[in-house]
């Protein structure tokens, strides 16, 4: 197991070693998996170029009772009942069938950490031969290895290479500020296929834009959005997004969160997702490591699992290329009728799985 822990610049030093599981990735997905082994007596150790929390990666929203129920609340900064829909014909009020919550993304990584009993190290992850992973600092070795680094997919095969890839694309600025409402605009003078946002975050609010063509540059809308709402065009982040699901699992290593296309087409929820295929994984690989299960056989039920999703996602990336062809009048009144009340009732009894 790698000991000496590192800083940056002259203070990195070499790592090499082995353990028992290496999660490559500590955001949202490999700090779900890292969750999932606490207590199971594995050496984890989780890598990531950055520290934990270091780079937001998201607008950070998230339905309320994932935050409740992993003990997250913490990092919690402002819930919504209700979401407000702009198109150019008007605007929709829709209560949700459950509150979504914004959070904050250092605060929300360092509880999920807590919750672990890994290590940490930083490093850049550059490939894999076999179970050995390379990075910049050196050569490590598990018979376990998660990939959840991302889009790039660094430990797999077949790279996307963008704006040529099923990726969407997006950004967001952070200025300062407060706000009441989670605000969509569904409007083609923002993004001809996508959507633009405004999240408050109790002292910041998060504006973006967000095009499910990776070719439409979404950086001069974002800025008008946010000028249109008189919000400054500042700290900016940004990122691809996958709309399709990948295989989760290839040559022995289980990739989850963005890696394996994790995310949500149409909405570009990866958040929960990413956690709900952590936390999946993370349960094969302690059945492994507690010597309940061989590993082979954890790869082929995390690969079934996820490939069991593969209808819902399929739906979704059917309904996100057919959203944008919807004339925007046809669309406004479909948005304006999902304010019914009987709509919300019929989402809320699908969500408890009594329709
Ligand atoms: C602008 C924007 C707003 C979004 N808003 C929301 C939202 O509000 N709600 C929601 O549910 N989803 C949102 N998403 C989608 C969501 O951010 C992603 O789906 C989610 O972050 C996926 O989590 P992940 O852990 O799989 O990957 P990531 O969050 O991308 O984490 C990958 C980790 O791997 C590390 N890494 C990458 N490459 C290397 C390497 N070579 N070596 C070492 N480390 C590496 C990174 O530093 C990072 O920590 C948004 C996306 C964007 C771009």
């Amino acid at each position: 197991m790698p000991t000496r822990r590192t800083s940056r610049g002259a203070d990195r030093t070499r790592l090499s070693g082995d353990c028992d599981v290496l999660v490559c990735g500590g955001s949202f997905a490999g700090l779900a998996v890292a969750r999932e082994l606490a207590g199971s007596g594995a050496r984890v150790l989780v890598l990531d170029r950055y520290e934990i929390g270091e780079r937001q990666t998201s607008a950070c929203g998230i339905p309320t009772e994932w935050l409740r129920t992993m003990g997250l609340m913490g990092a919690h900064r402002q819930t919504f009942g209700r979401l407000v829909v702009h198109t150019p014909f008007g605007t929709s009020v829709l209560e949700l069938p459950w509150t979504f919550s914004t959070f904050d993304y250092p605060a929300l990584c360092e509880l999920l950490w807590a919750q672990s009993e890994a290590e940490f190290e930083t490093a850049k992850v550059d490939g894999r031969t076999a179970d050995t992973v390379h990075t910049d600092r050196g050569d490590l070795s598990a018979p376990l290895i998660v990939d959840a680094l991302g889009w790039r997919r660094v430990l797999g095969g077949g790279g996307y290479q963008p704006p040529d890839a099923p990726l969407s694309r997006g950004l967001e600025v952070h200025p300062w500020g407060a706000g009441d409402e989670m605000e969509l605009w569904i409007d083609r003078k923002y993004v001809p296929a996508g959507y633009g946002w405004s999240f408050p975050a109790e002292d910041e609010v998060r504006v973006g834009v967000g095009s499910f063509d990776p070719h439409f540059h979404v950086k001069d809308t974002t800025v008008m959005l946010a000028e249109e709402l008189d919000r400054d065009p500042v700290r900016y982040q940004g990122n691809w997004i996958p709309h399709r699901l990948r295989a989760a699992t290839d040559d022995g290593v289980f990739f989850v969160g963005d890696s394996a296309g994790h995310c949500l087409p149409l909405t570009a929820e990866g958040i929960r997702t990413a956690l709900y295929f952590g936390i999946a994984c993370g349960r094969e690989l302690r059945a492994v490591v507690e010597g309940r299960r061989p590993a082979a056989a954890a790869l082929s039920r995390y690969g079934d699992f996820s490939e069991g999703h593969r209808w819902k996602f399929e739906a979704m990336l059917a309904a996100q290329r057919i959203v944008p062809r919807v004339p925007p009048g046809l669309l406004h009144r479909s948005i304006r009728a999902m304010q019914a009340k009987r709509f919300v009732r019929y989402c809320k009894n699908v969500e408890a799985g009594r329709e």
